[in-house]
């Protein structure tokens, strides 16, 4: 079997590692990749203990290969004006994106397999005569771009914007900041992915953003701005930039995952809110689904292919539902700031739609006795 690969993000080089470690050593397998080997755009990403919990089950050697290198820690830190609200959290795992892929390099390696970098696929007539080819190439994929219709795909983005920074500033917990100043209002995702490294992923409604003519801000001077917003946060510690812009979330469907012996994993597929903190894991998932389906209908292409939607379809769908409901809490999180600082918490618990208050009373039990005792006591 011949397998294309367009990207070698998480999905791209776990799947060029599955196909050759559970189906054939000697599936030949192609990736590429457009940036260099040893860069990426981004900071940390964050798993919850729990998510990581599903590379455990299905790939126990690789989950232990990665698990060494993530930075642990179990609470939540809510940071509000005038109150610092912690809740127990289920705990957390975070590691650098690059890391990651340098890890997941190594697996791929460790088959045989090794992706070609610093080369754009702008045209899919190389990939004429591959059995199977593959759109691991993230949320502006080329092959989905090019088979809009075929696939049915819907995108529409979310009017907040973010702008994904780091920090050296180590935080002791994954921390929500929320701010208000005369612009507007402004909220940081940050937490420590290295010993010396943080994510600071700033995020801000877009009635502040215009307001705060953000649009027409020089990229030093929007670190500086933001430098001074957070100074009581980053405690000296300066923004450091990668690749880092203004963007705007994607909301993403889409009708049919494959066309012909083409298909979709990752981000090229779906995409999830980092404020729940699963499109890594989604995508990895993806292609345990892709490979484990391919495994299963040994020379038949599109059989494998509608397997792998069948099965992943429902299972995505839950996940993408809540990070969805998780990312309209964010529109208007600058009119929940106006409650009850506890209040606040609450909301943000709940933002994804899917804790009831009984599981939230069993995976933040001490932040619910404090929320309960005081709703009782109004
Ligand atoms: C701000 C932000 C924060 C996030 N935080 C988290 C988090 O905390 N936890 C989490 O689990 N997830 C997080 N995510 C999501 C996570 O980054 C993605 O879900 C994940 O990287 C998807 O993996 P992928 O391999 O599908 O795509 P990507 O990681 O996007 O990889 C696609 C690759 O394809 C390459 N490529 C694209 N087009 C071409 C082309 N034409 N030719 C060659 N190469 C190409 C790209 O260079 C890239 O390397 C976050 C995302 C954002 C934007």
């Amino acid at each position: 079997m011949r397998v294309g690969i367009i990207g070698a993000g998480p999905a791209g080089l776990y799947l060029g590692y599955l196909l050759r470690k559970w189906i054939d050593p000697n599936i030949e397998v192609k990736i590429v990749e457009q940036n260099p080997q040893d860069a990426t755009w981004g900071f940390g990403v964050v798993f919850s203990d729990q998510a990581l919990k599903f590379l455990e089950k299905d790939d126990k050697e690789t989950h232990d290969f990665i698990e060494p290198h993530m930075e642990r820690w179990r609470d939540l830190t809510v940071n509000l004006p005038g109150a610092t609200i912690p809740i127990d959290g289920v705990g957390f795992t975070a590691v650098g994106r690059l890391e990651l892929l340098l890890l997941l390099q190594e697996r791929a390696r460790s088959v045989g397999v090794e992706a070609e970098y610093n080369r754009q696929v702008t045209d899919l007539s190389e990939f004429e005569g591959y059995d199977l080819v593959v759109a691991a190439d993230g949320v502006n994929s080329l092959i989905r771009n090019t088979y809009v219709e075929e696939f049915g795909t819907k995108i529409e983005f979310h009017p907040n914007k973010f702008m994904w920074y780091g920090t050296t500033k180590p935080f002791d917990t994954l921390t929500q900041t929320f701010r208000k100043n005369d612009v507007g209002a402004f909220n940081v995702h940050h937490y420590r992915y290295a010993p010396n490294n943080s994510t600071f992923l700033v995020e801000t409604d877009d009635a502040t953003y215009k307001k705060g003519d953000f649009e027409s801000m020089g990229d030093e001077e929007t670190v500086k701005y933001f430098e001074e917003l957070f100074a009581p946060e980053l405690d000296g510690h300066p923004i450091i930039t990668n690749n880092s812009y203004w963007r705007e979330f994607p909301k993403m469907t889409q009708e049919r995952w494959s066309y012909k012996n083409m298909v979709l994993v990752g981000d090229a597929l779906h995409t999830a809110h980092f404020s729940i903190g699963s499109g890594t894991r989604l995508a990895m998932e993806d292609v345990i689904q892709l490979t484990k389906s391919l495994k299963n209908n040994p020379g038949d292409i599109r059989a494998a292919l509608e397997e792998y939607e069948e099965q992943r379809r429902p299972i995505v769908a839950t996940l993408v539902d809540a990070a969805n409901t998780s990312l309209d809490w964010y529109t208007d999180f600058a009119q929940h700031m106006e409650m009850d600082p506890y209040d606040f918490v609450y909301s943000y618990i709940k933002r994804s739609g899917r804790i009831s208050d009984a599981r939230a009373r069993m995976v933040a039990p001490s932040f619910m006795q404090e929320y309960d005792a005081r709703r009782e006591s109004q």
